[in-house]
């Protein structure tokens, strides 16, 4: 496995006149599980190939450990890649197919036929296809299709990144949870440096620990699961992550106040002068509900029942205001509104206003 470190990287597929990638420098540790999240477009999959080799970045280097690999091809960068759509032999079995990239080893990398056959077992064992393993791969379900792709991808140890590509998009949404905690006890016991590209928050944050969150070809955060949720860096990354996604709400700061649609909140701390847009975010778990006279008049606009919890669809103003309500809990007829001064963040142009100024 191995350490990757993006340096000064950016790629443009139309000769500098628009950045796919804006610079980006990074080093991602040897044994993190790292996943690239970000709507469609923002450069997930273009990164992805730059650190694959499948694509040469414009501009910047790529090392693995400390050596350069940034004109070395794909083959040469020993790393194994599980794509959105498996890549199988039709006419091998279930098990050939997981033997196939060992068997292709040659030199030094050779492995003997009792050393494969150890890796595919464990491999048939890891993802539960014991039944499967001496079926030939035509005719297989698009479920265990993958799931052999992924196995292809696992079989290997040695690798210094196992790449996945959303590969998990094709697979029923029960067998998608039970792969992706299949693959984080993986991770646990193997500690391959995994990379794992996806559109959808639940993945990246139930796969990685750490989310790299992507918005028009730049980083614009890097955290753990907790600090994406805590204290998003930009507001893209409080209303993308979670369920619903953070509140935020136009604003004025001074001190140890912030004024929305004229009223006032204290804040759990002093601001100094800030200038630019300024903005309130808070996220639905940390609204409360209050009685009338309490807080800011709100209007309700909808309440979805998701089980746990209600989801409170309400308006501030013209503003849309989302609200996390328990179960037991009544719903004022002419409701208010309070946010958790401790769980407020404050932002300057979309960026989160620091702790230590
Ligand atoms: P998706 O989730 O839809 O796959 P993504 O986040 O992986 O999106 P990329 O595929 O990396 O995004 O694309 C980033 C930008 O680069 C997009 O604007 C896309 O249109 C552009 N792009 C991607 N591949 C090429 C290409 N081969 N030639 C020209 N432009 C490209």
């Amino acid at each position: 496995m191995a350490k990757i470190t993006l340096k000064n990287i950016a790629h443009s597929y139309d000769g500098g006149n628009n950045y796919a990638l804006k610079t980006l420098s990074h080093e991602w540790h040897d044994g993190g599980a790292y996943a690239l999240l970000g709507p469609s477009g923002c450069g997930k999959t273009t990164l992805l190939n730059i650190i694959s080799g499948l694509l040469q970045p414009s501009e910047g280097q790529l090392l693995f450990d400390d050596a350069d690999v940034s004109s070395l091809p794909t083959e040469q960068r020993n790393i194994a890649q599980v794509f959105q759509f498996p890549v199988l032999y039709d006419t091998m079995t279930v098990a050939d197919n997981l033997a196939f990239p060992l068997r292709n080893r040659r030199g030094r990398d050779k492995l003997s036929a009792a050393e494969i056959d150890r890796r595919v077992e464990q491999a048939i064992a890891m993802l539960g296809l014991e039944a499967l393993a001496k079926r030939k791969a035509r005719g297989l379900s698009a479920d265990d299709k993958q799931k052999i792709s992924l196995g292809r991808g696992l079989v290997r140890t040695d690798v210094n990144a196992i790449l996945f590509d959303e590969p998990l998009t094709v697979i029923d949404p029960h067998l998608k949870w039970q792969l992706r905690t299949q693959l984080k006890q993986i991770h646990r016991q193997f500690g391959h440096t995994m990379i794992y590209v996806t559109h959808d928050q639940t993945e990246a944050l139930t796969f990685a620990d750490k989310v790299v969150v992507m918005l028009a070809g730049e980083v614009v955060q890097m955290g753990t699961p907790q600090e994406l949720f805590d204290t998003p860096q930009h507001t893209f990354v409080g209303k993308f992550i979670g369920s619903p996604g953070m509140n935020v709400l136009p604003c004025e700061v001074a001190g140890k106040e912030a004024v929305v649609e004229g009223h006032r909140i204290v804040l759990a701390r002093e601001y100094p002068v800030l200038s630019g847009v300024m903005e309130l975010g808070v996220r639905p778990e940390f609204v409360r509900l209050a009685d009338p006279g309490q807080g800011m008049p709100v209007q309700i606009v909808a309440i979805e029942d998701v089980g746990r919890h209600r989801i409170v669809r309400a308006k501030l103003n013209k503003h849309r205001l989302d609200i996390i309500v328990p179960e037991h809990q009544a719903i004022p007829s002419e409701p208010c509104v309070e946010f958790d001064c401790n769980r407020i963040n404050i932002y300057q142009n979309s960026q989160l206003v620091g702790w230590n100024l």
